[in-house]
């Protein structure tokens, strides 16, 4: 490869994907990482397979193919993570936005309408995805975030400046410690693997912090403080619902009940596995 002046696309992404073979998606990364560096749409990547790079192009192209192979999610070389259509910013110290999560988006959005909710809190933000993209498709809504990290502060102002997302406010907090009343619905996506899970993803380089990741011994060391700290934060009526492990629903469909909440409703996600749990109070 390196004999020639340029090269072929096809030929680099087929070459980067190779070096990718632990990745889920190899040839997608590639198209990613070589769109990142010519800064091009992955669509017009795979309109110019036979198209040529220059030398240049290709080294930066292969140190990211490389960072890759060490465990570095696509979004934190690129920088950006699309989510319910819009891009987001991520760096590492942040959770990567997962397509998983756009279903508790699609039922909130359902809900906040059958139930005329206003007020919406998100809970360990991270990126803000969940947020930002619940005031853009409901500009109505009030909508808050808060997180315990600072990386998801300077993140969080980032995405909410870029999508001129003016009105939603963040806070620093431990899980709900300093948020207040009244909210209608309180969505959250908290860490959830157990702590064992955590260590074998590190184990595996894997590069997001376990921080938005460990959730103690059985994943669900914050969903339970969550789900006792929320009742008195919520109107009448008002609602939780949570991201969380599909072997998780049971156990946390009994502790919503004993803090008070009914109707309780488990949604799959695009795997259907169960993947956001939902109850209101009365
Ligand atoms: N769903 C994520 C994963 O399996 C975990 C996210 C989380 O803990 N909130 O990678």
């Amino acid at each position: 490869m390196t004999s020639t002046q340029n090269i072929i696309i096809r030929d680099a992404l087929q070459e980067g994907s190779q070096r990718l073979i632990e990745s889920e998606s190899p040839w997608l990364d590639a198209t990613l990482l070589l769109g990142c560096v010519t800064k091009q749409s992955r669509e017009k990547i795979m309109a110019s397979y036979p198209d040529s790079i220059e030398l240049e192009v290709y080294s930066s192209y292969m140190s990211l193919i490389e960072k890759r192979a060490e465990g570095y999610p696509v979004a934190y070389l690129t920088g950006i993570k699309e989510f319910f259509g819009r891009d987001f910013h991520v760096t590492p110290g942040i959770l990567c936005p997962r397509p998983d999560t756009e279903i508790l988006i699609e039922e909130a959005l359902k809900q906040v309408h059958d139930r005329a909710y206003k007020r919406v809190h998100d809970l360990c933000t991270g990126s803000g995805c969940i947020a930002l993209t619940l005031k853009l498709e409901n500009p109505d809504l009030q909508v808050s975030a808060s997180d315990l990290s600072p990386v998801s502060e300077k993140v969080f102002e980032l995405n909410r400046k870029n999508l001129e997302n003016k009105d939603v406010k963040f806070t620093l907090s431990s899980l709900l410690e300093d948020i207040g009343p009244p909210l209608d619905l309180i969505v959250s996506n908290p860490p959830y693997l157990t702590s064992q899970e955590t260590d074998e993803r590190i184990n595996r380089n894997w590069k997001e912090p376990s921080l938005a990741l460990d959730g103690g011994e059985d994943g669900l060391d914050l969903i339970r403080i969550i789900i006792k700290d929320a009742p008195p934060l919520l109107n009448e009526g008002g609602m939780l619902m949570i991201e969380a492990d599909p072997r998780q629903m049971d156990e946390m469909e009994q502790l919503m009940k004993k803090a008070g909440f009914e109707n309780i409703k488990k949604i799959c996600d695009l795997a259907s596995h169960e993947r956001v749990i939902m109850g209101n109070l009365k």
